[in-house]
């Protein structure tokens, strides 16, 4: 146990994973929600889920979230289900096409498992999908698919059950002003 405190503002897939892994942690954590949880962008998001990404910290990142995912997929009404990631560009699209390859390339670097694929190896690949009009197409292996806002039901269920505080609809109010320099504020 920790003798730490926290407020986290926000009930979204950030904040709840983030009081909840913090409390687990040992710390006494507060979550405020000026709503309800997934109120914000995590209740609106399309759940689109992969680890296909260029910079480091964002690969590394998404492969942790993929982890945690499966870890927590068919608990607390949450699923994730895998589904691999297609980015497509179309004739006629050279721009495109070539920064498709790019970013293929670019995650490869990380040893993600991405495929370049021409529009007849996707059609090959994914027979019910439309290609006739597909340049290249890159495609993410470890990846899938949820429902988001039912990502942070179930961690704010289990962020309360390792003894978070989940305050809803409370509002906190940001500083407009800076505060006062430690000089003026310390008792005379
Ligand atoms: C249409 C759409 C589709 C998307 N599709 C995908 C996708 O397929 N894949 C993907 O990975 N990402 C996707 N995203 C992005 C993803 O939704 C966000 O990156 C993610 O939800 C951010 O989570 P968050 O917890 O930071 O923010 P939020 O879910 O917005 O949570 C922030 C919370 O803070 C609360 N709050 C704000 N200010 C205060 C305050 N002063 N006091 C108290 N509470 C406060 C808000 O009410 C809100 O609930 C999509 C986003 C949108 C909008």
């Amino acid at each position: 146990m920790t003798d730490m405190r926290v407020a986290v503002v926000g009930g979204g897939a950030v904040g709840v994973t983030a009081a909840h892994d913090l409390a687990v942690g040992g710390a006494d954590v507060t979550l405020f929600e000026r709503g309800a949880v997934g109120s914000g962008a995590s209740g609106r998001a399309a759940g689109v889920l992969y680890d296909a990404y260029a910079a480091d910290a964002d690969a590394a990142l998404g492969a942790r979230a993929l982890e945690r995912f499966r870890r927590l997929s068919g608990t607390h009404g949450f699923a994730f289900t895998e589904c691999p990631y297609a980015m497509v560009a179309r004739e006629g699209d050279d721009a495109l096409a070539e920064a498709v390859a790019g970013a293929a390339e670019r995650m490869r670097v990380h040893d993600r498992p991405v495929e370049t694929l021409t529009g007849d190896e996707l059609g090959e690949r994914f027979p019910t999908l439309r290609h006739d009009d597909v340049a290249v197409a890159a495609v993410a292996g470890n990846a899938g698919w949820t429902d988001p806002g039912s990502y942070v039901s179930a961690v704010a269920e289990l962020a309360a059950e390792a003894g978070v505080e989940l305050r809803t609809d409370s509002e906190v109010a940001v500083a407009t002003t800076p505060p006062a320099s430690p000089s003026r504020t310390r008792p005379r």
